[in-house]
């Protein structure tokens, strides 16, 4: 009888267990997937990023899946205030090429020189001018940012050192990197890098928290501080070890 009492007790907790087991995976199926779910997208991994989300925890790995699937990435842009219409593939030798390129000529309220990128250089400004400029440009400075100055994106050449061109290509031959040169504001500032990086202390306030802005959304960015090559612009690179100088 005993033996039957404690077996019993033994099946009860296995289908507890089962139970509490069951619950917990379809409440955190419906937690995702229930179109009524009380989870916000941001915080929900199986919504696609939406440039203009609050950053939470899981926003940078949301950012990367988007950043490497080109059909993704272009469908972020696309849902969001950023004009970068799609173009075909550029492929002008085996070490320059635009993939996944898109025009751009602006993102959220900032709008640029039209260029050519690609996906993820305009996916990543996006996401700096939405999350660091704009918050940067209200705290320092009082105004919106309306435009980002730039010197081009894709350029098919060495990289430049401070004693001349090595043989190997710069970042730019495959369009993974963009230099920025300044911005312009709703209330009629200009600032560059050039003239205001040591300026006005708004001003020079406002270009570092570009720059430590830039090194949340990019992987690599050099500034002024880094050598005279970079002294008129941030370069700001897709790939990278987060190098931030
Ligand atoms: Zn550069």
């Amino acid at each position: 009888m005993r033996k039957l009492m404690r077996a019993a007790l033994a099946l009860g907790r296995v289908t507890v267990t089962l139970a509490l087991f069951g619950g917990l995976v379809w409440g955190g199926y419906l937690a995702l997937y229930h179109p009524d779910t009380p989870l916000r997208d941001e915080w929900n991994p199986v919504k696609p990023l939406r440039i203009a989300d609050p950053v939470t925890p899981i926003t940078k790995w949301k950012l990367s899946r988007a950043l490497s699937d080109p059909a993704l990435c272009q469908s972020v842009l696309d849902a969001s205030s950023v004009s970068a219409s799609a173009m075909s593939d550029l492929q002008a030798s085996e070490v320059c090429h635009i993939r996944g390129r898109v025009r751009l000529a602006s993102v959220g309220a900032a709008k640029l020189k039209p260029l050519e990128t690609r996906c993820p250089i305009a996916l990543r400004l996006a996401m700096w001018e939405r999350h660091a400029l704009q918050p940067a440009a209200t705290a320092h400075l009082g105004t919106e940012l309306t435009g980002i100055r730039h010197y081009s994106s894709y350029n098919c050449r060495a990289i430049r050192t401070p004693s001349g061109e090595t043989s190997r290509m710069s970042t730019h031959a495959s369009a993974d990197a963009i230099d920025i040169s300044g911005f312009d504001f709703a209330n009629g500032k200009r600032l560059s890098l050039k003239a205001d990086w040591n300026g006005a202390a708004p001003d020079a306030a406002f270009l570092r928290a570009a720059q430590q802005g830039a090194c949340l959304w990019f992987n690599t960015v050099l500034g002024p501080e880094y050598n005279a090559l970079h002294a008129d612009h941030f370069h700001m690179q897709n790939t990278g070890w987060n190098s931030c100088g």
